[in-house]
């Protein structure tokens, strides 16, 4: 029998474990089952595909791709995006990275730089008035720092730190994982035998693939990357950063304790809207937004902020009508909101449907039967060709409808396999489900 696919096709597949819907403890609250998602897993997903999923609401923890109920969570994750090209610092954003600036080159070598190599004063004045992000994110970086020869010492003169920033592949190394462990129990106070070399492998180590092979290439860079700081010569913070054809993902960042006070949150978050910018990725993913989490209203402070709308998966503006209706309850969907003033529902009636909805233990239920946002409906997946969808089998491919007693399975009931399959091609949504393939039994 000849490959239903061919290699040329099956290179350009993403593949998918269904794992199905769960509730979860959630660690914002501390509410024991309020976080309620949709999960799949997978070790081959290609950025493109990745970007269409985290438009559609879903990010991953290390080979774990998830997508939040956001109508049934405690604390609704809402998935933000920058648009990095018209984004302007506040004045705290500007002095974090200036501050760190002066750190680097140190009092000493400023003063002789000043001498040695003037500004005109046109220069001075046009610094002065003008905050350019690209060039204070790289000016201090080694490579772009000024070395004149000093007369007085006959020495090239020196900063008082040597700084270097690069773009490298996620693999891991005993000083990322030395440093992250020394993140994690002094920054997040975790008991240091909560992480093992593999827990930290499988969380960051292990992400999409990554194009180019050649790090000198000039093609551009997708997939799973990790952003390495180091400090004369040692690791003192990374950032792992999914990189996606229109936009670049912020993971997480670890660094250490030691330079705290420099804010590498603020720090890493402005280099990366620079590589974003001169990338041509356009989108900066800061990761979710949780409106009730006061340690994420930081994230607001980068403007303009855009949100997406859980259902119609278009994205409104943070500030204005969103933050207003977010101080007000934790699920908005502007054009939920719309749509219902259109049809000039009252109020109430939404009230006791929402209420109805409520009563259902939703782990029970088909995904269909609980109206996830953002899911489609079970109308829609039978719209698709399900039957041809391509199962990863032993290495090779089948279509669904190969599965012995495929076509009398219940489509609607959530532990038959025709339902799990469905879910899950209701979760990725009609493009990514013509380029992906499912893995059921191996
Ligand atoms: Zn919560």
């Amino acid at each position: 029998m000849a490959a239903i696919v061919d290699a040329e096709k099956a290179r350009k597949l993403s593949l998918f474990r269904p794992l199905g819907y769960q509730r979860n403890s959630c660690g914002y609250c501390k509410s024991e089952d309020g976080s309620a998602a949709y999960y799949t897993s997978s070790v081959s997903v290609r950025p493109a595909h990745y970007e269409e999923l985290v438009n559609r609401g879903w990010r991953r923890s290390g080979t774990l791709y998830y997508k939040q109920n956001v109508q049934r969570s405690c604390c609704p994750h809402y998935t933000m995006r920058l648009e990095a090209s018209v984004f302007k610092p506040r004045k705290d954003q500007r002095k974090a990275i200036n501050r760190w600036n002066n750190f680097i080159l140190g009092p000493e070598y400023i003063r002789r730089a000043a001498y040695l190599c003037p500004k005109s004063r046109e220069e001075k004045k046009h610094r002065k008035c003008n905050f350019d992000l690209l060039t204070s994110v790289h000016e201090v970086e080694y490579s772009n720092v000024k070395r004149p020869i000093d007369p007085k010492t006959k020495k090239c003169l020196e900063p008082a730190h040597r700084f270097e920033v690069n773009l490298e592949g996620d693999s891991i190394s005993q000083a990322k994982f030395e440093l992250f462990l020394k993140y994690q129990t002094k920054v997040h106070k975790e008991d240091v035998s909560r992480w093992q070399q593999k827990d930290f492998k499988r969380f960051l180590c292990s992400g999409m693939t990554r194009t180019p092979a050649d790090l000198k290439s000039t093609e551009k860079k997708l997939g799973s990357w990790h952003q390495c700081y180091r400090l004369d010569g040692k690791l003192i913070a990374v950032a792992v950063l999914d990189l996606m054809p229109n936009g670049v993902s912020s993971v997480y960042i670890f660094y250490d304790p030691e330079y705290e006070q420099w804010e590498f949150g603020k720090l890493s978050a402005l280099r990366e809207i620079a590589l974003t910018i001169e990338g041509n990725y356009r989108h900066y993913y800061m990761g979710f937004y949780i409106h009730t989490c006061q340690k994420m209203r930081y994230k607001g402070t980068f403007k303009p902020q855009y949100i997406l709308d859980p259902e119609s998966h278009a994205w409104d503006p943070l500030d204005g009508e969103l933050a207003k209706k977010l101080d007000e309850r934790p699920y908005v969907s502007l054009s939920r909101d719309r749509r219902l003033a259109a049809q000039d529902t009252p109020h109430s009636a939404v009230d006791d449907v929402a209420d109805a909805d409520a009563e259902i233990n939703d782990e029970e239920v088909s995904l269909f039967d609980l109206h996830m946002p953002g899911v489609m409906t079970l109308e829609e997946v039978k719209a698709l060709d399900l039957d041809h969808w391509l199962l990863l089998v032993h290495g090779s491919f089948v279509h669904m409808i190969d599965l012995v007693g495929w076509e009398k399975m219940p489509i609607d009931h959530p532990q038959s396999v025709k339902g799990i399959i469905a879910e899950l091609a209701a979760s990725l949504g009609p493009n990514l489900f013509h380029e992906s393939a499912v893995v059921l039994f191996d």
